[in-house]
């Protein structure tokens, strides 16, 4: 039997894995490749999945914390015809395995196939999968973070109302620093290449870091 994928009506993978219900909360926006796993260019090998440490340590404070954990990832390649939604599937069978026996679980996974000049909603650093995600789970958009490798992560989340971001120093963060410095403004501001495990103190111990 054919594989069934959570695609909603434009396209996009829009999968919730734990639904929430209670008060708005405030959630973690997280990039895939290159800040939660190590970046390898339109993955498609499951066992070429790796876990960066530190956003294992983010992901297991936001679970401690009931704050949803929400994976946002441009997979163009599928517009390409590099792979399909099957490869992307396995990937994701691996990587919620590997942190399913880390003890963390994600809350949902939203994935965005378009290439990246179609200005596609969904597209980072178009906000459409942030705003589908807070559509499907209880979350307050303005006292979450947008975390990635990237300026259009961040751009992403500015677009979509947050006020925090944070540029890991994996992947292409280095690359994109001075970009991502650039969106600083309009009540918006970020941190720059900090080790993700950072971010996941400030969650453990800040009783206040909900509502800054
Ligand atoms: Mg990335």
């Amino acid at each position: 039997m054919a594989e069934r994928f959570p695609l909603d009506h434009s396209g996009q993978w829009c999968e919730v894995l734990r639904p929430h219900l209670g008060a708005p909360r405030p959630a973690i926006f997280l990039d895939r490749d290159g800040t939660l796993i190590e970046l390898v260019e339109y993955l498609a090998e499951p066992d070429k999945v790796r876990l960066i440490d530190s956003a294992l340590a983010l992901v297991r404070a936001a679970n401690t914390r009931d704050w949803p954990v929400v994976v946002i990832t441009n997979q163009s390649a599928i517009a390409r015809g590099l792979h399909d939604w099957t490869a992307f599937a396995a990937v994701q069978r691996r990587l919620l395995a590997l942190l399913d026996a880390a003890g963390c679980a994600l809350d949902a996974v939203m994935a965005c196939p378009a290439l990246p000049d179609s200005n596609a909603p969904c597209r980072k650093p178009n906000p459409g999968m942030l705003l589908s995600a807070a559509r499907r789970l209880p979350i307050e958009l303005t006292s979450s973070w947008i975390v990635g490798d990237s300026a259009i992560d961040l751009e992403a989340g500015k677009r979509a109302g947050l006020r925090h971001g944070w540029l890991a120093p994996t992947g292409y963060g280095s690359r994109d620093e001075a970009a991502a410095r650039s969106l600083v403004g309009s009540g918006f501001d970020a941190v720059f290449l900090e080790p993700l495990s950072t971010l996941a103190a400030r969650l453990s111990t800040d009783p206040s870091s909900s509502n800054k």
